[in-house]
């Protein structure tokens, strides 16, 4: 495949979260995605770019689409790809993390891919092992490549970011997918529109450099994109909603409240959605204007692209 910026080389040897990229590095990875988008719509998936290559993929937390969209795309470009199954792994005889990294290390993989509870959990890890780390979300902090797939279904269906008016909704306070989101959509030249409740609101959401609401129909109104999220209530300690149908009232996504945006906005979710709680369950599966299954799709091609920019 041709490698049109192959000159061009990414500043980080691990992808721990979007606010360590430069925007060169943003369009690097961009542009390498793009070219694996029909390579994934066609007959023939694989390649040997990563032939040779070992990458193993660690996840503590639960994962469908990020687990299953890196063991694809390592797969693709020829890699050997290990998932660990931590229910069978000595995680569960109370190794640290720590002491798990420097065993998998000491087996010489290329590239480990890492999910975890734990804020900061990808950046030690990355301390502590000779391959590239790339951060599949940690706690509450950042989920890069979900956002560089959000970034890139916004830009093959917008065919921008500069100027949009994006809202995201819901648990922010919780949501590495929003923080990943918010930094590199600024960093874009999008304005965003954040929207939750009091208790769901970051207590610093001004220092983000975005507009906050608590009305969801100010807050979406004349915005070019609205992405839903999923309430993180295995990260909440203590009661934060009186109730889902009072939640999905005023915050969750239904027709009424669509209408406050553009006539042509797109629907986004990171999934796993909560139908009837987040996003009313026709305006989910409208093909006219959700991508949240194109968001699936590209995000392949995303983990494509980081799998190769960072094993090489
Ligand atoms: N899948 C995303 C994440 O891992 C969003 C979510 O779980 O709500 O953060």
């Amino acid at each position: 495949m041709a490698n049109h910026n192959k000159a061009i080389k990414i500043s980080k040897k691990h992808l721990l979260g979007i606010q360590d990229l430069s925007i060169s590095d943003v369009n690097f990875i961009l542009s390498e995605a793009k070219q694996f988008i029909n390579l994934n719509k066609s007959k023939n998936k694989k390649l040997d770019i990563l032939r040779g290559k070992t990458q193993i993929n660690l996840f503590f937390e639960p994962s469908t689409r990020t687990q299953s969209s890196f063991e694809l795309a390592g797969k693709r470009l020829g890699a050997d790809v290990m998932s660990m199954n931590l229910n069978n792994s000595a995680i569960k005889k109370g190794e640290t993390l720590v002491d798990t990294a420097m065993t998998l290390n000491a087996m010489h993989p290329d590239i480990i891919v890492v999910r975890h509870q734990d804020s900061g959990a990808s950046n030690l890890l990355s301390q502590k092992v000779n391959c590239a780390v790339l951060n599949a979300g940690d706690g509450r902090r950042e989920h890069p490549t979900q956002a560089l797939l959000d970034a890139l279904t916004i830009i093959d269906r917008k065919k921008k970011i500069e100027g949009l008016k994006i809202a995201i909704c819901g648990d922010i306070v919780h949501s590495r997918v929003a923080r990943s989101n918010i930094y590199l959509l600024n960093m874009l030249g999008a304005e965003v529109n954040i929207i939750a409740p009091s208790n769901l609101m970051p207590k610093d959401i001004q220092k983000l450099g975005v507009n906050s609401f608590s009305d969801m129909k100010k807050g979406v109104k004349d915005c070019d994109i609205v992405m839903m999220l999923r309430l993180q209530n295995e990260r909440m300690t203590s009661s934060f909603l009186s109730s889902n149908r009072e939640y999905y009232e005023y915050y969750g996504l239904t027709p009424d409240k669509l209408n406050f945006a553009k006539e042509d906005a797109l629907i986004m979710h990171p999934g796993p959605m909560n139908r009837g709680i987040e996003i009313d369950t026709k305006l989910a599966d409208d093909i006219n204007k959700s991508v949240i299954k194109e968001q699936v799709e590209l995000g392949v091609a995303v983990r494509m692209a980081c799998l190769k920019i960072f094993c090489e």
